[in-house]
């Protein structure tokens, strides 16, 4: 349903309707509509300014989620009993640690982050993005969600890789290096050109996406930023339980892949699953090394006995 069709419904309200008169009518008008669409139509409606309106609900939603979902990982960080599950478990963050890196992540949402999620709405428009009610069916979000998740994957291996080449090590890559045993916070601990390089493998996949298949909402791509956060934030928890997603998919990178990555500062490069690693021979760990050593020891001994 395209807004300007339910702009009429509201156009009796007058500039000073509060949201609640607006979802009241949009309600009356849109009954086949459910509570999530008639909210969303409700908030466009009552804004008047779609740039706007899209801008607010990313940025408010970007702080919730990943603040949110960074604070059970301070509270288990906290709870002594929870340890026995933590990868490096001599090494749990301080207070002033977390207290530190959440400013420095804040300040990096404010400035670096802001204008990107405020230039998403035009840009993807611009390509077809759409972001009316109703909503595309679950089964059509979810397929998307694994194609980005699946892209996305690749694009930081090679780009997280090459970012662990000398000199753009120690200009851009090493800030997020800083800590050695990562804690959930520590996801966006990063440089501003490194927000942008890896940042733009997930706002980049689907407007790619949108530009080949002209077929993409906007509640999708909040619903992959949203898991795209909890990945990231879980990976860099720390912590590694019996009922972790990597045990029950067995190809899911999870904390246990990327705890690793931040203990050797080499190997393990891909953000959500192994394969990438797996089949170019970057595993990090000692039992990688030991498959390499002894690949190697082989090599020798076959051109030996020539
Ligand atoms: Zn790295
Ligand atoms: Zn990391």
């Amino acid at each position: 349903m395209a807004y300007a069709a339910l702009n009429s419904t509201i156009a009796g309200l007058g500039s000073t309707a509060t949201f609640s008169n607006v979802f009241d009518e949009v309600s009356k008008a849109a009954v086949d509509l459910n509570v999530a669409e008639r909210l969303w139509a409700s908030w466009y409606l009552w804004m008047q300014n779609d740039t706007i309106a899209t801008g607010i609900m990313s940025f408010v939603m970007h702080e919730l989620v990943y603040f949110g979902r960074s604070l059970p990982w301070i509270i288990i960080d906290a709870i002594p009993f929870f340890n026995k599950w933590k990868l490096q478990n001599t090494k749990v963050p301080t207070w002033r640690e977390q207290w530190e890196c959440a400013a420095l992540v804040l300040i990096s949402h404010c400035t670096v982050e802001l204008p990107q999620i405020w230039l998403f709405h035009p840009i993807a428009t611009y390509f077809g993005m759409e972001y009316g009610v109703p909503f595309p069916p679950a089964w059509k979000i979810a397929m998307q969600i694994v194609i980005f998740f699946i892209l996305e994957d690749a694009w930081h291996y090679w780009f997280h890789r090459a970012l662990h080449y000398g000199p753009l090590y120690k200009s851009i890559h090493k800030l997020h290096h800083t800590y050695s045993a990562p804690f959930g916070l520590a996801a966006e601990y990063a440089s501003p050109i490194e927000v942008m390089l890896l940042g733009f493998g997930i706002v980049g996949c689907p407007i790619v996406w949108t530009l080949v298949t002209n077929d993409f909402h906007l509640v999708t791509m909040y619903l992959w930023i949203v898991l795209r956060l909890f990945q990231a934030i879980d990976a860099h928890s720390g912590y590694d339980f019996p009922w972790s997603l990597r045990h029950i998919l067995p190809f899911w990178a999870g904390a246990d892949h990327h705890d690793l990555h931040h203990e050797r500062f080499i190997g393990n490069y891909a953000s959500s699953f192994r394969w990438w690693d797996y089949c170019l021979d970057t595993e990090a760990g000692e039992a990688a090394s030991k498959k390499r050593r002894e690949r190697k020891l082989a090599e020798i001994r076959a051109k030996k006995a020539q």
